[in-house]
């Protein structure tokens, strides 16, 4: 099906961009990489009578190192952080994250504020962003917003975003030395969305106590979560097989899966949440003791 015919607009700043989303209102629809809005368009599940292209606003494209966190503009290409050494040496579940999310042609155009901002279960990005305790930044026709990631996710497809508003920054803290992540994704076939994906973040001390531990899963309830349980099952105790069995079931507990025609029953996904998490937490175990692929 063709889209309904819409007004371009292609503002040069982040103000242009906020002034004409405020002023056109619910008519009116920001347009990132495309890569989700483009085929809902197509569909005629979106039909806006605007869509305001930010690919020619500046300063929304960087991956930056500050201090003790990494900064990522919302326009910032799935591939450029999957190939971004930065991202390799502070963040490196992001760009094996990355590497997971559809093929490279949708990595090419795809964004990660269009991701998160889209509000898809099945998106790799949200778990990944909770596993590290990011955070976004909302530029809006006041003052901007900083939140809590956690705090970005209200339902499937509702961003945390008031009238006028775009995401325009992701903030990840940087994680400790004795760090190590992984995100495992279980997918029908290479290049598809997930049936189910963990993102696992994990923080030792000299004793191999856990110090800090970030769980976000994928496709398992109706936003990306954050497996809270599972997380402070581990705090404070030694990561070793006794505990990461616990927080395996604790986040299969906890995830929300629902019965899918494509992807399987939701007992099947809470059984693949529970596999994936204990793999996930094996991996990041051994990346931060130094070992781990
Ligand atoms: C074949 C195919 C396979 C895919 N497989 C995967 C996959 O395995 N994993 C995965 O995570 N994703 C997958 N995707 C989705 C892809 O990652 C998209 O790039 C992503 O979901 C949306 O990013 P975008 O930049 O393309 O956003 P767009 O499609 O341009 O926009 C998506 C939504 O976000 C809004 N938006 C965009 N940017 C902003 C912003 N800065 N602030 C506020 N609102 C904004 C738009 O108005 C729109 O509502 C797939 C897509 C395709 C076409």
């Amino acid at each position: 099906m063709y889209v309904r015919s819409f007004q371009y607009l292609a503002p040069k700043t982040v103000k242009e961009a906020v002034t004409l989303l405020n002023k056109l209102g619910g008519e009116a629809k920001v347009i990132a990489g495309g890569q989700s809005l483009v085929p809902l368009m197509k569909l005629r599940l979106a039909t806006p009578s605007y869509l305001i292209d930010l690919n020619r606003v500046k300063g929304l494209d960087y991956i930056k190192d500050q201090k003790n966190r990494i900064l990522i503009g919302a326009l910032t290409r799935h591939a450029a952080i999957e190939n971004s050494d930065l991202i390799k040496e502070h963040v490196p579940i992001m760009a094996e994250a990355a590497s997971h999310i559809a093929d490279p042609q949708v990595r090419n155009l795809g964004t990660i504020g269009g991701s998160l901002a889209h509000c898809d279960p099945a998106g790799d990005w949200g778990a990944v962003v909770i596993a590290l305790n990011g955070e976004v930044k909302i530029t809006g026709p006041r003052k901007d917003r900083v939140m809590k990631i956690d705090d970005f996710f209200i339902d499937t497809y509702q961003p945390n975003l008031k009238k006028g508003e775009i995401l325009t920054e992701v903030r990840i803290p940087k994680p400790q030395p004795n760090s190590g992540g992984a995100y495992l994704k279980l997918e029908r076939r290479a290049g598809d969305f997930a049936t189910a994906g963990v993102a696992a973040q994990l923080t030792l001390d000299v004793d191999g106590v856990c110090r800090y531990a970030g769980i976000g899963l994928t496709a398992l309830g109706p936003t990306s979560l954050r497996a809270r349980k599972a997380e402070k099952t581990l705090l404070g105790r030694k990561v070793d097989d006794n505990s990461i069995e616990e927080a395996a079931e604790a986040a299969a507990e906890e995830s929300k899966p629902t019965d899918d025609p494509l992807r399987g029953s939701a007992e099947y996904k809470r059984a693949m949440a529970r596999v994936l998490t204990r793999r996930a937490l094996k991996l990041a175990l051994a990346r931060a003791t130094g070992g781990g692929a």
